[in-house]
C-alpha cells in the first residue's frame, strides 16, 4: 500500500516575539497561513522494518537528521509499530527558507503514516506528537490559519485571509532560525505589530487592512545580518507588491499582490537577479 501527502509551505503574515522564557525558547505570537507551494511525500510500507528516506534534492539530510524520518521514528516508538516504510521526498519548497519545509514534511509524514498503519491518532495528538519535533510541526499538521501562541505550538484557528496572488523570493543565503532567535533582542523594539489588528483584517477579509498590518519582529535581526534581504523588500515594494514582508526567521521575502495583471510584472522584475521566484496563491 502507498499514501501520498502534500506538505505545502507556510508564511507568517504576524510574527511577534513577546519575551525569551526560562526554557530558552522565546514566547511568540504569530498568524500563520499556507500557500500552494508544497513538497510531495510518497509513503510505502517496506517489507521490513526500517525508515528509509529519498529525495530527488541533493541538499537535505536523508537520515536520521531528516525531519520527516524523525517524524517516522515517533510514531514508529510511540504506538510500537514494527513496520518499515520508503518515504520519498519530492521537494519543492526550498530549503532554511523560513517556509516551514522540513516541518511542513514532518507534519505531512505523521498525517501519513497515520493513515498507512491505520493508527486512528486523533489530529490534537497527531499535533502534540509533532510539537517534540519542531515549534512549527503543529501548524503544519492542522494547516488553514491560525493565531500560534507560546513557543507556536498553541494554535486557535481562525478563518483563511482574503484569497490573492503570492510571490516568494528566496535570496541566494541560507539563515539559521536558531541564530536569529539567538541574535534577537525583544528590548530593542521600538514596535510591535498588532495581532488583534491583523486577525480582525483577516475576519473581516479586508486585503489592503491585512496589507496593512503586516509586521515581523525577527526583521530587526535578520536585514541587519543580510542587507540582501532588506533589499529584496525594497524592491518588491518598488515593483507593485501591495504588502511585502520578511517570512519566519528569513531570508525568503513574500510579496502579497491583488491583481493578476501586477503579478508578471513582479515576478519578471526579480526573476532578473534572484533565481529563487515563485508565484502561488494562498491555500484557502
Ligand atoms: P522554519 O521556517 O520552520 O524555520 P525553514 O524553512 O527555515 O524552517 P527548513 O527548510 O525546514 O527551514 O530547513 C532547516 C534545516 O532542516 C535545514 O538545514 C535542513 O538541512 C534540515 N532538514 C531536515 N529535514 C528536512 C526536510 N525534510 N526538508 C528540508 N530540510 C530539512
Amino acid at each position: 500500500m502507498k499514501v501520498y501527502e502534500k506538505a505545502p509551505a507556510k508564511i507568517n503574515l504576524l510574527l511577534d516575539v513577546l519575551h525569551k522564557r526560562d526554557d530558552g525558547f522565546h514566547e511568540v505570537e504569530m498568524i500563520m497561513t499556507m500557500v500552494d507551494l508544497a513538497d510531495r511525500l510518497t509513503m510505502e510500507e517496506l517489507p521490513r522494518d526500517g525508515i528509509i528516506i529519498s529525495s530527488q534534492a541533493g541538499y537535505i539530510p536523508l537520515d536520521e537528521k531528516n525531519l520527516a524520518f524523525q517524524a517516522a521514528r515517533l510514531i514508529k516508538e510511540r504506538y510500537n509499530v514494527r513496520k518499515g516504510v520508503y518515504i520519498h521526498l519530492d521537494k519543492h519548497i526550498p530549503v532554511a527558507a523560513g517556509l516551514a519545509g522540513g516541518s511542513s514534511d514532518a507534519a505531512a509524514a505523521l498525517r501519513g503514516l497515520n493513515r498507512l498503519w491505520g493508527l486512528n491518532i486523533p489530529q490534537d495528538e497527531l499535533c502534540r506528537l509533532g510539537a517534540e519535533l519542531g515549534s512549527d510541526v503543529p501548524f503544519c499538521v492542522t494547516g488553514g490559519t491560525a493565531v500560534a501562541r507560546g513557543r507556536g505550538e498553541k494554535l486557535e484557528p481562525i478563518v483563511n485571509p482574503p484569497q490573492c496572488w503570492v510571490v516568494l523570493a528566496k535570496p541566494p543565503i541560507n539563515v539559521s532560525t536558531a541564530d536569529v532567535y539567538g541574535r534577537f533582542r525583544a528590548a530593542g523594539l521600538r514596535e510591535h505589530p498588532s495581532t488583534s489588528a491583523m486577525r480582525s483584517a483577516i475576519e473581516r477579509g479586508s486585503f489592503a487592512d491585512v496589507c496593512a498590518g503586516l509586521g515581523n519582529v525577527l526583521e530587526s535581526v535578520t536585514l541587519e545580518l543580510y542587507p540582501e534581504v532588506r533589499q529584496m523588500k525594497k524592491t518588491m515594494q518598488r515593483l507593485g507588491a501591495d504588502g511585502v514582508l520578511m517570512s519566519g526567521s528569513g531570508p525568503t521575502v513574500f510579496g502579497l499582490v491583488a491583481k493578476e495583471a501586477k503579478v508578471a510584472r513582479i515576478y519578471n522584475g526579480l526573476r532578473g537577479f534572484c533565481k529563487e521566484v515563485y508565484v502561488v496563491r494562498m491555500l484557502t
